[in-house]
């Protein structure tokens, strides 16, 4: 799990989200609709990790979030452009309660 330290709560395990979500929390802007995309890999499971309408519509996430399995998933995750996000401040910008989760 990536370990975020945020400014005003310190540190946590991270949610994930993209670069404009990160934007909107930091100048206090409406997220927005939000979809997800996780990974499952052998054991593991990744994310969600939140897109923006706009990132959505670009990567083709649907609505309803896109649940992704094995190594192509991981590759097709990790070529997107998002980072760690407190999520803390995530939820405060009225971001799901349904943050970063490994199993
Ligand atoms: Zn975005
Ligand atoms: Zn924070």
């Amino acid at each position: 799990m990536p370990f975020v330290l945020c400014p005003q709560h310190g540190g946590h395990g991270s949610a994930g989200g993209c670069r404009h979500i990160a934007e909107r929390i930091a100048t206090g802007g409406h997220l927005g609709e939000l979809a997800s995309i996780t990974v499952e890999y052998n054991d593991f499971k990744l994310g969600p990790i939140w897109f923006c309408a706009e990132c959505a519509t670009q990567h083709g996430i649907s609505a309803g979030g896109l649940s992704l399995k094995g190594a192509d998933g991981l590759n097709l995750l990790y070529g997107l452009d998002w980072a760690p996000i407190c999520p803390v401040c995530f939820r405060a910008a009225g971001g799901p309660d349904r943050l970063w989760t490994t199993t």
